[in-house]
């Protein structure tokens, strides 16, 4: 999937490997056009609800068929927040309320290289609506509680957060 460009997106000549700002980029000889690999920014959600969290089943890669946070990529223009809430509306239909930060992970393709950065948010549902449904890129969709979480989840970023918030909810069980 990660395949480079070979043509400059300005005037469609063969671009070349140049020396630019401290590293080897694709430049047009013909144009001056200089490829930045900017950092993709993705943002995921724990949203939790009456001591559940939800989940969704991806339906497409990566990590097709294995449950995650939800989330997704940013639009450029898009803050945080509003990336978020549009990507839990599309993926489940629920409307957000996106709280504090708590967490930067880094971004790996397929080949485990290091393509970005994903911000993860605390959230909640912004009315009392729990319910969801799965769209989009998404088949399934659930609140599951601390001892209910699928063993099958995606991603470095989903299984810690999960297991630290599943850890949290026990501890304040067994103090109670
Ligand atoms: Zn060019």
């Amino acid at each position: 999937m990660a395949t480079e460009f070979r043509f400059c997106p300005i005037c469609a000549t063969p671009l070349q490997s140049i020396h630019r700002y401290d590293r080897v980029r694709l430049g047009c000889p013909a144009c001056g056009f200089v490829h930045f690999a900017d950092p993709k920014v993705a943002v995921i959600a724990l949203v939790i609800a009456d001591g559940a969290v939800l989940l969704v089943r991806r339906a497409v890669d990566p990590g097709k068929g294995l449950w995650s946070l939800p989330g997704g990529y940013m639009d450029a223009g898009e803050m945080p927040a509003e990336a978020l809430q549009r990507e839990v509306r599309e993926e489940v239909g629920l409307a957000i309320d996106v709280g504090e930060m708590s967490a930067i992970f880094p971004m790996q393709n397929g080949a485990g290289k290091r393509v970005g950065i994903v911000l993860a948010f605390r959230a909640q549902p912004s009315g009392l609506n729990r319910q969801v449904y799965a769209q989009d890129d998404v088949s399934e969709a659930g609140w599951f509680g601390p001892r209910q979480i699928p063993p099958d989840l995606a991603f470095d970023s989903t299984k810690t957060l999960i297991a630290e918030w599943a850890r949290s909810e026990e501890n304040a069980e067994t103090d109670t």
